[in-house]
């Protein structure tokens, strides 16, 4: 068929709009071709999306908390159709937690059959389905927890709790900072790296609901006391741009990893002992 006043790709965005000078029966098209949407946009498989999300769970001593996790992520993704798979970022030494470094680990496990990672808390249950876990655009990461919606993070430049990046703006980032060992501001220093990087975080537009009703926080603050001790000079050097450190110098070692089943969806658990250069991060332990 001939396509007249068709427009010319635009940008190298958006379907492209064609118009058929033969008469054609768009309900028979519809009918005959179910998975292609309007403007042309196909969904293969099913509703599955064509990128796969590697879903990365810095994770220490929150059994209960994944056991709920699993299977409310599985659910929420699945109606969205989010191909994707679990990895639980289970930290094994002795040193701090350290969130940012894990998901470093989880991103060079995760084999790049996975387009882009979701970075996400154990204990953020997202509970709004118009929230999207789609693949970031090229402007920059997509922050699905901000602070228009996180119950207890309200401050413009938050971009914890949920973060989904590209594959590919991850590596130029050089991943996250390797210093932040026990609770807090790895996040901020990312926030950092999305800008030098010159990049922007989008979020997700027109959600109805707010602080209190889009995401469940299952954390008791008493039972799951946060680390925020400082000791040396941890409160200086946490509080710049890490240049020096990232998903090319993390050091740990993989000690087992475990294929399991909860509630009959596969995780993939792996046990990271990470490994601190107590000369340059005297803080990975404080005692
Ligand atoms: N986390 C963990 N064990 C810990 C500390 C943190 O598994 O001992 C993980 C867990 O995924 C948690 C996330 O790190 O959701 C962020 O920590 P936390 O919930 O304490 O931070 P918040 O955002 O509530 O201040
Ligand atoms: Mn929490």
């Amino acid at each position: 068929a001939s396509m007249t006043g068709g427009q010319q790709m635009g940008r190298g965005s958006g379907p492209m709009l064609i118009e058929f000078n033969i008469p054609v029966d768009l309900k028979l098209v519809e009918q005959q071709n179910p998975k292609v949407k309007l403007g042309g946009r196909y969904t293969p498989m099913d509703g599955a999306s064509v990128h796969k999300m590697a879903l990365l769970v810095p994770f220490r001593d929150r059994f209960e908390e994944l056991l709920q996790f699993v299977p409310h992520m599985t659910a929420f993704l699945k109606r969205q159709g989010v191909a994707h798979h679990i990895f639980v970022l289970n930290q094994v030494d002795r040193f701090r937690f350290n969130r940012a470094s894990l998901i470093n680990v989880g991103f060079q496990f995760a084999s790049d059959v996975y387009d882009y990672i979701a970075m996400h808390d154990v204990d953020l249950l997202p509970l709004n389905d118009n929230l999207l876990y789609e693949y970031p655009s090229s402007l920059g990461p997509l922050h699905i927890a901000g602070p228009k919606l996180h119950p207890k993070y309200h401050y413009d430049n938050f971009v914890g709790g949920i973060l989904l990046v590209r594959r590919e703006h991850f590596k130029q980032m050089n991943g996250m900072s390797n210093q932040y060992w026990g609770w807090g501001l790895e996040d901020d220093e990312f926030f950092v790296r999305i800008r030098d990087a010159g990049l922007q975080v989008t979020r997700p537009q027109n959600i109805k609901t707010g602080t209190n009703d889009t995401f469940s926080h299952i954390h008791n603050r008493y039972h799951r006391k946060r680390d925020t001790q400082k000791c040396f000079n941890q409160k200086e050097m946490t509080r710049k741009r890490d240049h020096k450190t990232g998903l090319d110098n993390v050091k740990y070692k993989i000690l087992k990893v475990h294929e399991m089943l909860i509630d009959q969806v596969p995780v993939t658990i792996l046990n990271i002992l990470l490994d601190c250069d107590v000369n340059k991060t005297p803080w990975c332990d404080c005692s």
